[in-house]
């Protein structure tokens, strides 16, 4: 079976904290991801977006429902089963200074997870120059440490890395959201470019609408914890189906400056209604 969903997030409840103080951060989500799908997660900060990803990646505290990736249930997955996990399922932070040893250089930080994983040491370095090629960056790279690359750079090193061990799923944090807009819209191709030649699976979260309809082939809305509405980007923006959807369209930046303004006054018209505290029942 083809069209069987690589990854399955059924009903899942995360809480963090416990008893009285317990906070629900996400309230019963349910999204299927299909091999070399590219699904968007699109919200404002605090949504949960990250949660769901850290849910996906046993890093979040779920309560209730079930993860399952292959077929396999790993909601609750620890030790070994995790770390097997890892050949699989990678992840893309936002921060490209932060998620980088500066101690280690490039070519130690590829050939790392090669390594761990058994591969020999000649078959990792082959590999290291194979992913170098793939992200466009000099085959020199090897010899250098982070802090003598930009942000942009940075995040090449980092996708690689993701990729190095040619996962099936890709969990990617707000990946471009530390960069300028420049720099955004070449690591967007890259991701774009990269899924369609090694048909991995992406969960792209960004709280800009405008970068995952870009990247992606389905785009979810996340408020408040639950996903409010699925669909392509393209419908998303031109027809949304939830008012928070169309809040989403307007904060995304546009490069013309008239239009930008338009966008900005049409958001503060729809910011006092949803900033009200929710009409008591
Ligand atoms: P997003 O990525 O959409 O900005 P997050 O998933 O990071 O949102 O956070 C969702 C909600 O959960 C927020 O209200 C946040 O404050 C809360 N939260 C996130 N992580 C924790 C944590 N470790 N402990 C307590 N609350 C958390
Ligand atoms: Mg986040």
């Amino acid at each position: 079976m083809t069209d069987a969903p690589l990854l399955e997030i059924d009903d899942v409840v995360v809480e963090y904290g416990r008893g009285r103080k317990a906070f629900r951060a996400l309230r019963g989500v349910s999204l299927d991801i299909a091999p070399g799908e590219c699904v968007g997660l699109v919200g404002e900060s605090g949504s949960g977006k990250s949660t769901l990803g850290k849910a996906v990646l046993g890093l979040a505290p779920v309560a209730a429902g079930r993860i399952a990736f292959g077929g396999r249930d790993i909601t609750h997955a620890k030790g070994a089963q995790r770390r097997g996990l890892a050949a699989d399922i990678q992840v893309v932070f936002q921060d490209p200074y932060g998620s980088l040893d500066p101690a280690m250089t490039i070519g130690d930080i590829l050939a790392e997870p090669l390594t761990a994983g058994g591969l020999g040491r000649r078959e990792a370095r082959a590999r290291v120059a194979e992913m170098l090629d793939r992200v466009r960056l000099p085959q020199a790279s090897v010899d250098r440490l982070p802090n003598e690359f930009s942000g942009g750079q940075r995040q090449r090193v980092a996708i690689a890395r993701a990729l190095v061990r040619r996962p099936r799923l890709i969990v990617c944090d707000e990946p471009v959201s530390a960069l300028d807009l420049t720099t955004q819209a070449t690591i967007l191709d890259l991701f774009i470019e990269l899924q369609r030649d090694t048909g991995v699976s992406y969960l792209f979260v960004s709280h800009d609408l405008g970068v995952v309809r870009r990247v992606c082939h389905r785009v979810a809305v996340m408020y408040r914890g639950e996903l409010v509405e699925t669909g392509a980007g393209e419908q998303i923006t031109r027809a949304p189906a939830h008012p928070y959807s169309e809040r989403l369209r307007l904060a995304s930046p546009v490069a013309d400056p008239a239009a930008q303004r338009a966008r900005r006054e049409a958001w503060l018209q729809t910011r006092t209604a949803w900033d009200a505290p929710a009409p008591v029942a």
